[in-house]
């Protein structure tokens, strides 16, 4: 078990310093429980970074060979699915909330949710021998290889066929991609109308918005203002109007600094996905706000820590 808990970083040690990427998500976990739960779930912005360092090194790349160490992650593999991946071409990795889609030549797709733990590391042909964790291996005619790597093994692997992807069970009711034209402040208050619960939790529900986690929803609510206490359904007007751009500007900028971290640390080579973060509220009780300087409060919602600026939030 040496290698669970994860390290802080997770990183190979000669690429990357600890600081370069820090993973907030762990901490509640390496500092003991200190936070009622922090999650450990990567968010849109991380699982897009994975998705553009997946892009460097698979798209157009032929999988010479898969293999994987085990029958299940969170549900079985799909039958045959070594034998279905070898020999295909990737041909596009697309994101949908937070699963990875490769499109494959003869017209299935890969569909990959990293869960709570998954995460994946591309190496060079001087690769490692396989970690305990690594349950799958993609190598790629340019010999690279592909390794996803998942201790807790809540992640998922299916193939669809690439036509019918947008109607799998697996992405039906998923609600808008918030930095899509249609993920609006009208479409939000109608998908917010009646909601009996806080707003917090409501933008945590993948039926309202996909791919946004805890991380970005406090971070968002502060920039809109908005109390995470606030009922769900007071959430329309002038309020949904601050806060649809909010959840488009705090995803911007983390999408910003996941792009740089790729390319400043990783050049699609090591692990994918995380990178240092600058949060106003996320993770900085008791310190100052950053627009009135009064201390930032945690107080715990379903379970997860919320952090806010009662002062700023109304
Ligand atoms: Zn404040």
């Amino acid at each position: 078990m040496a290698d669970f808990p994860p390290p802080f970083t997770g990183v190979r040690p000669d690429q990357k310093s600890p600081e370069a990427i820090s993973r907030p998500q762990d901490r509640g976990a390496v500092e003991g429980g200190r936070f009622a739960t922090t999650s450990p779930m990567p968010e849109l912005p991380e699982v897009e970074t994975v998705r553009m360092g997946l892009a460097e090194a698979l798209q157009g790349r032929r999988l010479t060979r898969v293999s994987i160490n085990r029958a299940d992650l969170r549900k079985p593999f799909p039958p045959d699915f070594a034998r279905r991946l070898t020999n295909r071409r990737v041909q596009h990795v697309r994101r949908r909330a937070k699963y990875l889609l490769l499109d494959l030549d003869r017209g299935e797709t890969l569909i990959m949710h990293m869960g709570m733990s998954g995460r994946f590391t591309v190496y060079g042909h001087n690769a490692p021998h396989n970690g305990k964790h690594d349950h799958v291996v993609f190598e790629t005619d340019d010999h690279k290889r592909v390794v996803f790597t998942d201790p807790r093994r809540f992640g998922l692997m299916a193939l669809a066929a690439t036509g019918e992807v947008d109607s799998d069970p697996l992405f039906a009711g998923i609600g808008p991609e918030p930095l899509d034209d249609k993920f609006t402040a009208a479409g939000l208050s109608a998908a917010l109308k009646g909601k009996r619960t806080p707003i917090k939790a409501a933008l945590l529900d993948q039926r309202v918005v996909a791919g946004l986690g805890n991380i970005y929803v406090c971070e968002a609510l502060f920039r809109a203002g908005i109390s995470p206490r606030r009922l769900a359904s007071s959430v329309a007007g002038a309020r949904a109007g601050r806060l649809v751009p909010a959840i488009k500007s705090v995803l911007k900028e983390a999408l910003a600094a996941g792009g740089s971290s790729l390319r400043d640390y990783a050049h699609a080579d090591g692990e994918l996905g995380y990178f240092q973060h600058h949060f106003r509220v996320y993770d900085r009780e008791g310190k100052a706000c950053p627009t009135c300087g009064k201390p930032v409060k945690r107080i715990v919602q379903s379970g997860r820590s919320t952090f806010f600026c009662p002062n700023c939030q109304r």
